[in-house]
């Protein structure tokens, strides 16, 4: 009897692993099978590690990248190959954000129920959102400069332009000798992949934290003499800003009152405020994770106010911006960015699905108002109305001190407040001296583009 109990129980605890791991191997076929698939040893999809059917488009049709004959091709157009080698990726994959690595699954028309071997007439065809011809002119507007430029509709999530240099032409990927520094973060996509120091843009964060936790912070009057002594760490304003409010200090953007809010306000709302805007947050983009924003608050109140102005240890991610710039436009929400229009079989029946959503809340209603109307007015009477003919643009410059190079990067971020226009957008060069400077006319020319290409 003890002998068949015994038995009994063992037969059940092997039937409890076996149905354990069954289940464990249903659950990870559905979550990633699709990676399974697009592993680049898989030799029904890939030759020679290069996947070997798809078709990849902006959002009119225009061919971006094909695979044929055991290889790509791509664009005859060289700017658009250039200007959108990053979020289209190359043949071999070393760039591993682009849609032909990262969406290859997709590419190789794979599906949970028939694998590769599809149903539905084989080739796939994936329409990116982009707009090939926007690119291309963001592309050339930078002059050669490294920096990513990005812009997107807050309400809808679609990237019309994303854009990272330094790139190179896919036709003729560079032989990179070891050892060699030129070609250094040539595979990695600015915009969703990196982070830099925000210089003032990072004042939009400051600006909303004081807004919602400091009492009477409208009716403060603040002044700057230039600088501002932390415990023998000086903060400074390139002149004297005088007599100042919120506002107004935000559109003069003055180091010492930002600097003083965020040490008044301390390292735990700084941190909170950081998370709450997102730019912490690691956002999936079509299943593309952008890099989280990093920052270090637990400091001395010299660098926390540094910090609090966007120098010091911040590091923040363009696309997070982008997307907070979205959501002060919106009323604190913001589509999340996508780079896929649709997918398609060869014969033009639709495969793909995609529901539009947004963030969390990045700001209370009320704060995104604030803030909206500042960055409209920081356009109106700071940067100058006539960079944007037609257009209702709010924005934020920032110049980051750069750490390897005499020249300062520079940020121009902002959204357009117009129903029919309603686009948010990022430019950052590195070496583009002020953000009122080379940035700012690069932004004025892409949203200028933009509209003349019909959006
Ligand atoms: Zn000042």
């Amino acid at each position: 009897m003890e002998k068949i109990t015994r038995r009994t129980l063992a037969c059940l605890f092997i039937s409890l692993l076996l149905t354990l791991g069954v289940g464990l191997f249903v659950f990870r076929f559905f979550s990633d099978g699709g990676h399974w698939v697009s592993f680049a040893a898989n030799d029904h999809i890939y030759e020679d590690g290069v996947l070997e059917s798809g078709t990849v488009t902006d959002r009119r049709g225009n061919l971006l990248a094909r695979a044929e004959y055991g290889g790509w091709t791509y664009s005859d157009d060289y700017s658009v190959r250039v200007a959108t080698l990053h979020a289209v990726g190359d043949a071999e994959g070393r760039i591993g954000t682009g849609a032909i690595s990262a969406i290859a699954d997709k590419l190789s028309g794979y599906n949970m129920i028939t694998g590769t071997r599809t149903l539905f007439g084989g080739e796939r065809r994936l329409y990116m959102t982009l707009d090939a011809e926007l690119c291309a002119r963001a592309y050339e507007s930078i002059q050669g400069l490294n920096g990513c430029i990005g812009l997107y509709n807050y309400k809808n999530g679609e990237i019309l332009c994303s854009v990272s240099a330094p790139s190179f032409d896919p036709w003729y990927p560079p032989e990179i000798a070891e050892g060699d520094t030129s070609f250094d973060g040539i595979y990695i996509d600015r915009l969703l992949s990196s982070t830099f120091i925000p210089g003032s843009t990072m004042k939009i964060v400051t600006c909303a934290a004081a807004y919602d936790t400091i009492d009477g912070i409208l009716q403060r009057d603040f002044y700057c003499d230039g600088s501002v002594d932390f415990d023998g760490h000086e903060v400074t304003c390139p002149y004297e800003h005088g007599d100042l409010i919120l506002q107004s200090a935000l559109t003069s953007s003055c180091n010492g009152v930002f600097g003083s809010l965020a040490v008044e306000m301390g390292p735990e709302v700084m941190r909170s405020y950081v998370e709450k805007c997102g730019l912490t947050t690691s956002y999936s983009i079509d299943g593309i994770k952008t890099r989280a924003s990093t920052f270090d608050f637990d400091t001395e109140d010299g660098f926390l106010a540094w910090s609090g102005v966007g120098q010091g240890f911040d590091q923040v991610n363009p696309c997070s911006m982008m997307i907070l710039c979205g959501a002060v436009a919106n009323g604190g929400r913001s589509a999340v960015p996508h780079l896929i229009s649709k997918i398609t079989t060869g014969d033009g029946l639709r495969v793909s699905l995609y529901y539009n959503h947004s963030t969390d809340r990045l700001l209370q209603a009320e704060t995104a108002a604030y803030l909206r109307q500042a960055m409209l007015d920081n356009v109106t009477y700071g940067y100058g109305d006539y960079y944007f003919p037609e257009l209702n643009v709010g924005a934020k410059t920032g110049t980051a001190q750069s750490d390897n190079s005499s020249e300062n990067n520079a940020w121009f971020v902002g959204f357009c407040a117009d129903e029919e226009h309603p686009y948010a957008f990022v430019v950052y060069l590195e070496g583009g001296g002020a953000g009122s400077g080379m940035a700012l006319d690069v932004a004025s020319y892409l949203l200028a583009s933009a509209l003349e290409l019909g959006y």
